[in-house]
C-alpha cells in the first residue's frame, strides 16, 4: 500500500465553545434533570444544528412562537437573548421562563437602554435577521435604533450631526468591519458616543485573533460550524482577509472530499463558539483517513469565563 500523503494541521486555540453556549447549553439540560421532558425552547438555544439535534434527542421542543407552548412547562430563552415583547408574551400567557440569554448580551440590552434613557438615538451595527439583533433592537420602541449593517449605510443616514447619538453592536461581529464602521460613524457623527468596552464579545474577538495568526501559514482554513452562526462565517472571512487563499465552513466531514486537499498542505482548522470540539475532532479523524497528519496545537490563550447558572437551577448535580 502506498504510504499516505502528508498534511500539517494548524489547531487554532481558542476554539469552539464560549461561555455564554457552555451556560444556555446547561441550562437546557438541567431543565431537562429537573422538570422532564419536554422543556421547550425558543428558537435555536445556539445556532449549531448537532447542538440542536442532542438536545432534542433529550426531550427539549424547539418552538418559535411562545403560542405553541403549554401553560406549565418550562420555556428557555436562547443565548441570543429576546426583545421585550417576547418577555411580555410569556408573562402574558403565564409561562414558566428560564433565561439563557449570554451575559455579555444582557449587558448590550443594559447599555442600549441606557442611552435610550438619556434621549440618545442608538445606532446598532448588526446583521439584519439574526435574532440577538431583534432581541437587542427590540429592548427599546420601534424608531429608537437604527441598524447600521455596513460602512455603505452610513451614508444613508438621515439624522442630522446635532443629533444626540450613541452605538451598540452584535457580540459576534467581524472586529476589522466594526471598527470601520464605527470610524465612517465618528467621522459623520463627531459626537456619537459609544460602549466603554467593546460590545464584540471576548470570544469572538479572541477566535478571530487565533485565525488571524494562522492564516498566512496555511494553504486553506477549515471553520468548523454552522452556516447560520455569525460568529463562525467571520471567521472564514478573517482567514481569508489575513493572506489565506481559501477558507471553508463545515459541520461534517462530508464536504472534505470535494475540496482539493492535497499532500504537503498547510490546514488550519478552528471552530466558531457554538460548534463543539467533537465535530472538530471529527474533521481531524476523516482527515487522517486520506493524509499522514501532523497537528500542532497553537499555545492560544487559555480563556477562563465562566457564567453562573440562573439561581432555580443551581446545585441540580
Ligand atoms: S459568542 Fe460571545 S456573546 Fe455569544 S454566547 Fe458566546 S460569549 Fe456570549
Amino acid at each position: 500500500m502506498l504510504p499516505k500523503p502528508s498534511l500539517t494541521v494548524l489547531m487554532a486555540s481558542p476554539r469552539g465553545f464560549c461561555a455564554g453556549v457552555d451556560r444556555a447549553i446547561l441550562i437546557v439540560e438541567r431543565a431537562l434533570e429537573k422538570y422532564g421532558p419536554p422543556v421547550y425552547v425558543r428558537h435555536e438555544i445556539v445556532h449549531n444544528r448537532h447542538v440542536v439535534q442532542s438536545l432534542r434527542d433529550k426531550g427539549a421542543v424547539f418552538v418559535d412562537d411562545l403560542q405553541d407552548i403549554p401553560t406549565g412547562r418550562p420555556v428557555v430563552f436562547s443565548a441570543h437573548g429576546v426583545s421585550k415583547a417576547v418577555v411580555g408574551e410569556a408573562e402574558d400567557k403565564a409561562l414558566f421562563t428560564l433565561d439563557a440569554t449570554c451575559p455579555l448580551v444582557s449587558k448590550v440590552h443594559h447599555e442600549v437602554l441606557r442611552w435610550h434613557s438619556k434621549g440618545h438615538h442608538i445606532i446598532f451595527i448588526g446583521h439584519r435577521g439574526h435574532p440577538e439583533v431583534e432581541g437587542t433592537m427590540g429592548q427599546v420602541p420601534a424608531g429608537a435604533m437604527t441598524l447600521v449593517e455596513t460602512v455603505a449605510d452610513v451614508a444613508d443616514l438621515s439624522m442630522s450631526s446635532d443629533t444626540p447619538m450613541a452605538y451598540a453592536t452584535q457580540t459576534t461581529l467581524s472586529v476589522d468591519e466594526t471598527m470601520a464602521i464605527v470610524a465612517a460613524l465618528k467621522a459623520r457623527y463627531p459626537h456619537l458616543q459609544g460602549p466603554k468596552k467593546e460590545d464584540i464579545c471576548y470570544a469572538t474577538t479572541n477566535r478571530q485573533e487565533a485565525v488571524k495568526r494562522l492564516a498566512p501559514l496555511c494553504d486553506m482554513f477549515l471553520v468548523v460550524g454552522s452556516p447560520n452562526s455569525s460568529n463562525s462565517r467571520q471567521l472564514v472571512q478573517v482567514a481569508m482577509d489575513y493572506g489565506c487563499p481559501r477558507a471553508v465552513l463545515l459541520d461534517t466531514p462530508d464536504p472534505l472530499h470535494r475540496l482539493p486537499l492535497v499532500g504537503g498542505m498547510t490546514v488550519g482548522l478552528t471552530a466558531g463558539a457554538s460548534a463543539p470540539e467533537s465535530l472538530v475532532q471529527d474533521i481531524l479523524r476523516a482527515l487522517q483517513d486520506h493524509f499522514s497528519v501532523e497537528t500542532k496545537e497553537e499555545s492560544g490563550m487559555s480563556e477562563g469565563v465562566s457564567f453562573r447558572l440562573p439561581v432555580i437551577l443551581e446545585g441540580n448535580d
